[in-house]
């Protein structure tokens, strides 16, 4: 049976990527699908695991050539999601975890019908901007902009599937993976089971 396509997207300082990692380490039949990106690398991210690290000419050239399912300009540098890496990961038969934007979660989407698709919700935008100030790395400006691109998100949250509010990190991991439970029994999924059972001589 075909894996779970699985979208997951939330404004920065919302607790994505936690979550994310937190299913892929419970959940040994999710795997992560590794995007290209022009961003450089940050301290502890590895070429090939995070994300593949290309230079501009490089993520042109895929994506010239048709090599991305999905590409999208994020803070001022480009993003997009393999041909390849989607159909790899596919064959595999496990359920591939996208962590992309909105207007990934939106092509995603639209080319994968099926897909399962989560927006992860803060508690309130009082609690994104402490996370954005905790975190250190932007100065007031910074956080402003983000801060209005986290409203842009979120107001396409709407558009995905399921809704997840990370108010308790643990409540909301337990959200995704009940999601994922369930999705898994949906009656769509179960139809060679059924014929089978239909069929068989007792
Ligand atoms: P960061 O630079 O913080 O790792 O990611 C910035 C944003 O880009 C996040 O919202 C992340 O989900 C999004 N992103 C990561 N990979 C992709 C991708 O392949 N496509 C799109 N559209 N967005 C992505």
């Amino acid at each position: 049976m075909q894996g779970l396509l699985v979208v997951i997207s939330a404004p920065s300082g919302v607790g994505k990527s936690t979550i994310i990692r937190h299913l892929l380490s419970v959940d040994s039949n999710c795997v992560f699908s590794v995007s290209h990106t022009t961003r450089p690398p940050r301290a502890g991210e590895e070429d090939g695991v995070h994300y593949h690290f290309v230079d501009d000419d490089t993520f042109t050239q895929i994506q010239q050539s048709g090599g991305f399912v999905e590409w999208a300009h994020v803070h001022s540098n480009r993003y997009g999601t393999s041909v390849a890496e989607v159909e790899r990961l596919r064959a595999l038969g496990r359920d591939v975890i996208f962590e992309v934007d909105f207007q990934g979660g939106r092509s995603l989407m639209r080319s994968y019908p099926d897909a399962v698709s989560i927006f992860v919700l803060p508690p309130s935008m009082a609690e994104v901007r402490s996370r954005l100030v905790g975190r250190g790395t932007d100065d007031e400006a910074a956080i402003s902009l983000r801060l209005n691109n986290a409203r842009v998100e979120i107001a396409t949250a709407g558009e995905y599937r399921y809704n997840v509010t990370n108010e308790v990190l643990e409540h909301a991991i337990e959200d995704v993976l009940a999601i994922l439970r369930a999705e898994r029994l949906r009656s769509t999924r179960c139809t060679r089971q059924i014929r089978d059972l239909v069929a068989e001589e007792v």
